[in-house]
């Protein structure tokens, strides 16, 4: 069983719409694979509004805690607005002589729990989001959602594609499909953690080759092989013929350039992949031979794998 993760320098670049292309090729295309989806850009999920899914499991993901005052316990001494070094800490107001945590300003470190000498504050868990196992048109999803403020994205990340990743042990599927979070911060090191392979969506814009070498780099850094593909390359021709330089410099294999295509705001409006929407649209065709470039690879890697 393989991981191939989806990247991108920043967001935009339509790293979701070749996702959700993919899922559909490898449920209905050539070639097929057996695939568990993963959608890892918990900031901003959305390769479930094109996949159609039917939740089956919902869990809260609880991560990191925060401090809280007992109003009835509290004495007003301001010992812990004095040690906490976050201002997160709210003097009393309203006439009241209780103190209050900010829970937004809250970083957790406990400080004021040790100091306070009433022992009025305790750590208390935070419920940072949620997770779901669904099903989808082209396959089990595994997607998340990130409530506002909330840190921890990584982790969250990571129990999204475990999740998905033991699903696909327990099937016997071929590949792991992580349309992972853009950038290079942690949520994104956490989707290419056990990658086997990389796609990276790169834009022809003058920003667009910083971008990807910045994620070529962190794919080099944890040594998973990356291969690069242009989305809408023809728009700007001459910045997509610097990144195929750059791609051919580094020794970085160019999988595909896919066209401009309206097609593919359509499809989206329709909550569709663009290959199963307009199979025949420049676009979709060239996301079909991506795919069988990337697919034939995945194959190769696991017969490889198998025989060594
Ligand atoms: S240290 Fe304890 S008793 Fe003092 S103000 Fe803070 S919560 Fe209240
Ligand atoms: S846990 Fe740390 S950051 Fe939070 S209120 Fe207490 S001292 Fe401040």
């Amino acid at each position: 069983m393989k991981q191939l993760v989806f990247l991108s320098g920043k967001g935009g670049t339509g790293k979701t719409v070749v996702a959700a292309a993919f899922a559909h090729l490898a449920a209905e295309g050539a070639p097929r694979l057996r695939a568990v989806l993963a959608d890892a850009d918990v900031d901003a999920a959305n390769l479930d509004l094109v996949l159609g899914p039917r939740p089956l499991e919902a869990h809260d993901f609880v991560s990191g805690a925060v401090a809280t005052i007992d109003a009835q316990l509290c004495r007003g001494c301001g010992v812990c607005y004095a040690v906490c070094r976050f201002a997160a800490v709210l003097p009393p107001a309203d006439g009241r002589t209780a103190y209050a945590v900010d829970p937004i300003a809250c970083e957790g470190c406990a400080a004021c729990v040790y100091q306070c000498p009433e022992a009025a504050i305790q750590m208390t868990p935070q419920l940072a989001g949620r997770w779901f196992r669904s099903d989808s048109r082209y396959g089990p999803l595994f997607h998340a959602s990130l409530r506002p403020a909330q840190e921890n994205s990584g982790k969250l990340v990571t129990l999204v594609k475990q999740q998905a990743r033991l699903l696909a042990l327990d099937d016997g599927c071929d590949v792991v499909l992580v349309d992972g979070p853009p950038g290079i911060g942690c949520p994104a090191i956490s989707a290419i953690s056990g990658a086997d392979l990389a796609l990276i969506v790169a834009e022809p814009t003058a920003a667009g080759i910083h971008d990807m070498a910045r994620v070529l780099e962190m794919t080099a850094h944890f040594r998973v092989t990356a291969l690069v593909c242009i989305n809408k390359a023809d728009i700007y021709p001459e910045a997509a013929a610097q990144i195929e330089a750059y791609c051919r410099a580094e020794g970085v294999a160019l999988v595909g350039r896919i066209p401009f295509d309206t097609a593919v705001t359509e499809a989206l409006v329709h909550g569709q992949p663009v290959t199963a929407y307009r199979p025949a649209a420049p676009a979709a065709l060239a996301l079909a031979e991506v795919w069988r470039r990337v697919a034939d690879r995945l194959v190769e890697d696991a017969a490889k794998g198998e025989r060594s």
